[in-house]
């Protein structure tokens, strides 16, 4: 197994801190960059999927339904800078991110949560997301966590 940041060859997985993350690489990262890698890594994540099954793997246990809930409000310069966006008519760049960082968080907590209930797999993965109140949205993911074998 080769790690994807400094290319060194190890014997297991069991000296990587995730797919393609290596443990010595993984000290190293910031808080900020531990996230990214790791939410790369989930999204890559063989034992993930939108539909039921998962290909080559047969579902051997349902651990019934896990959920993911992140809640994010737009900072008031955020805001402004969209309103202008809006009004120039351009595109909500500002918005399209903070949805994209809550997607990933709430999916980040979903798969956490199935990983405790003893699930190596989820399937069905599905979004959700609404405006709580003025500003504030709430995000969940949430999915069927399962337990799958090689077919
Ligand atoms: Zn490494």
């Amino acid at each position: 197994m080769k790690c994807g940041i400094c290319g060194k060859e190890y014997p297991s997985d069991y000296y990587f801190r995730f797919e393609g993350t290596c443990l010595e690489c993984y000290g190293k990262m910031s808080p900020g960059e531990r996230h990214e890698a790791k939410f790369g890594a989930l999204m890559k994540h063989p034992m993930t999927s939108t539909s039921f099954e998962i290909h080559g793997y047969r579902v051997t246990k349902h651990l019934g339904v896990v959920r993911g809930l992140a809640v994010r409000s737009r900072s008031i310069f955020g805001r402004i800078g969209a309103d202008l966006q809006t009004i120039f008519g351009g595109d909500i760049t500002l918005f399209q991110e903070l949805c994209e960082k809550t997607r990933d968080r709430a999916f980040d907590l979903m798969f956490e949560h199935a990983t405790e209930v003893g699930a190596n797999a989820v399937v069905g993965i599905r979004y959700d997301a609404e405006e709580v109140t003025d500003g504030v949205t709430e995000v969940i993911c949430y999915g069927t966590a399962v337990v799958v074998e090689p077919e």
